[in-house]
């Protein structure tokens, strides 16, 4: 009988690209000697040269190496928001040969206790703002912080306002254990060799999962050069791409397409540290830039701004995403406002970044793209493992060479994230479900594993349920994601209280004790108390079952 997918499948075979077997500091090494008078970072108006951003990444490195004995493979927590000092100091990790561990500025310290036992850093480079939360942390497996106030790069009068969390002036810390940025670069001394090898690793970015502990992905130098490669051969990156650096750079969205892109192909970087519709617009027309890769909710807002009408925006050349799918009257918005076509892509923290994307002059809204290079994705059912064909929705299976390395110290539930089905390498299960088009497009339709999409920002139900059920009135918590308008989904939790309790507790002192205890993203924003959770035969709570309901009550509404 003929194969019915005989058509497709020759479709998958992967278009190959040559990845360097460099390291990623190597990249922004050959930067600087190509282009060392050329602007790496533009900040608030303040311009740091590549050659600039080499020297002073150096001397972190040569502090953390001659100073806090940080040698190869170590782990340093990068807990930081979007600034010059992030990027210098990414790359200063990278450049001593250690780990990057860059961490979302938004957790709460009980969250980055559990990073810090995890994954035992050496040191951690984080902003002023941040200090208090992570100090008392400090003397624990974490020996050393090194703290950055923004304001060390800002210029004397900023084209636009900056926050306020970069006018703020240098705190004063008082701990031997405590370095300040500007005290760490003028105190290391020259760095010792650079000897990290393609296959060491490189970021160990954080991700849930269905434990609901946070587990990092291993990331080698040849793993992260895979996505920059395929982006900038992707989208015909050259030197005088100038990319807005609106995505938080921790998460790998952001990380590779705003900060390491740039620096694979000698580009520049716009740096904001916060969102701002009005700045961005104005960053935009003063640097023209020409590259902008955003989220939903940045598009939805930047396009509602009154005055975008007298913004010169032409240089703009691309405008595009992943993390989340934009709602198509957004994309539509946005070609009649700029005429840009927005161009979605698709990844995980497990495949550093983009696995998918659309085509620049051929994309399609709503969806997730083609594989980029050397990626070979399929469609299975889920249950049996069979490859499906176009239009069939089953789960999304990846694998190419930007696939990570396993979680974190983690086996088994690396073994659980990958399987065999043909005689190559095994895949990485995604746990989305989607479909392919005849045309080789990918789209997702659901989602196999409980992850609430908010924005781009993930939130895992079982953490905030392991949060709800320390609370002493609670006796069972299930956590949904909902439909919402600007979030795309947000958050809500299904409460049994105990008996005793009902009536005493409201829903208000739910979310308070949440968001105590949470990155604010991740608190129910919805708490609804029921008398009793749907269950199956075997004690399972029924979350679909509410998330089902929750979506068809939306859908009627
Ligand atoms: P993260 O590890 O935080 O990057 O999250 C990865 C998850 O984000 C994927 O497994 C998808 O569920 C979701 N995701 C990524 N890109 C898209 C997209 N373009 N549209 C919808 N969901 C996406």
């Amino acid at each position: 009988m003929a194969d019915p997918h005989f058509e497709f499948w020759p479709d998958r075979m992967p278009v190959s690209l040559d990845i360097p077997r460099t390291t990623v500091w190597d990249n922004l090494a050959v930067s600087a000697r190509r282009y060392p008078h050329r602007t790496a970072i533009y900040y608030y108006g303040q311009s740091l040269s590549y050659q600039r951003l080499l020297e002073e990444a150096q001397r972190l490195a040569g502090f953390l190496q001659n100073e806090l004995h940080v040698s190869k493979g170590d782990r340093v927590l990068l807990f930081m928001q979007n600034s010059p000092q992030f990027i210098i100091a990414f790359y200063a990790i990278l450049r001593a040969n250690a780990v990057v561990v860059p961490l979302n500025p938004m957790n709460v310290r009980s969250e980055l206790a559990f990073y810090i036992e995890d994954c035992e850093p050496k040191a951690a480079i984080v902003g002023q703002e941040l200090y208090d939360r992570i100090a008392p942390l400090n003397g624990t497996s974490l020996k050393h912080i090194v703290v950055a106030a923004y304001s060390d790069y800002l210029p004397p009068s900023p084209v636009v306002q900056p926050p306020e969390e970069v006018t703020a002036p240098r705190v004063k810390v008082k701990d031997d254990d405590v370095t300040l940025w500007s005290e760490a670069l003028t105190n290391g001394g020259p760095p010792g060799p650079h000897t990290a090898r393609s296959s060491d690793l490189a970021v160990l970015p954080y991700t849930s999962g269905t434990t609901g502990k946070p587990k990092g992905c291993m990331h080698t130098h040849y793993t992260v050069q895979a996505t920059l490669a395929g982006a900038s051969a992707w989208n015909h990156l050259t030197p005088n791409a100038v990319a807005l650096a609106t995505l938080p750079l921790f998460h790998v969205t952001g990380m590779q397409h705003s900060m390491n892109t740039p620096i694979f192909t000698g580009g520049s970087m716009v740096v904001m540290t916060r969102w701002n519709r009005h700045t961005a617009a104005k960053l935009i027309q003063i640097h023209r830039c020409t590259h902008w890769t955003g989220i939903s909710t940045m598009v939805v807002d930047f396009l509602a701004n009154p005055d975008l009408r007298e913004v010169d925006g032409s240089s703009l050349q691309f405008v595009g995403g992943g993390g989340a799918p934009l709602p198509e009257a957004v994309g539509e918005e946005l070609y009649r406002q700029t005429g840009l076509r927005f161009v979605e892509g698709y990844g995980l923290s497990e495949t550093m970044a983009q696995t998918h994307m659309n085509p620049v002059h051929r994309p399609k809204l709503q969806c997730l793209g083609i594989p980029s290079f050397d990626v070979d994705a399929c469609v299975v059912n889920p249950d049996t493992l069979k490859p499906l064909g176009p239009g069939e929705e089953g789960e999304i299976l990846l694998r190419g060479p930007q696939v990570f390395k396993g979680y974190w110290r983690r086996p088994s539930e690396t073994e659980n994230v990958f399987v065999k089905i043909d005689d190559g390498p095994p895949f990485f299960r995604t746990g989305d479900i989607g479909k392919v088009d005849e045309e080789g497009y990918f789209f997702i339709v659901d989602r196999l594993k409980r992850m609430i999409n908010a924005s781009g920002l993930k939130v895992w139900p079982t953490e905030v349920e392991g949060v709800l059920y320390k609370h002493p009135a609670v006796k069972q918590a299930c956590v949904i994601g909902v439909p919402d308008e600007r979030r795309g989904e947000t958050v809500k939790a299904f409460i049994v209280l105990k008996s005793p309790e009902r009536g005493k507790v409201s829903e208000e002192e739910i979310i308070r004790w949440s968001k105590e205890r949470l990155a604010t993203y991740k608190y129910p924003r919805i708490v609804q108390f029921i008398d009793e959770l749907p269950m199956t035969g075997s004690g399972k709570i029924l979350w679909r079952k509410l998330q089902e309901d929750e979506r068809h009550k939306w859908n009627q509404a």
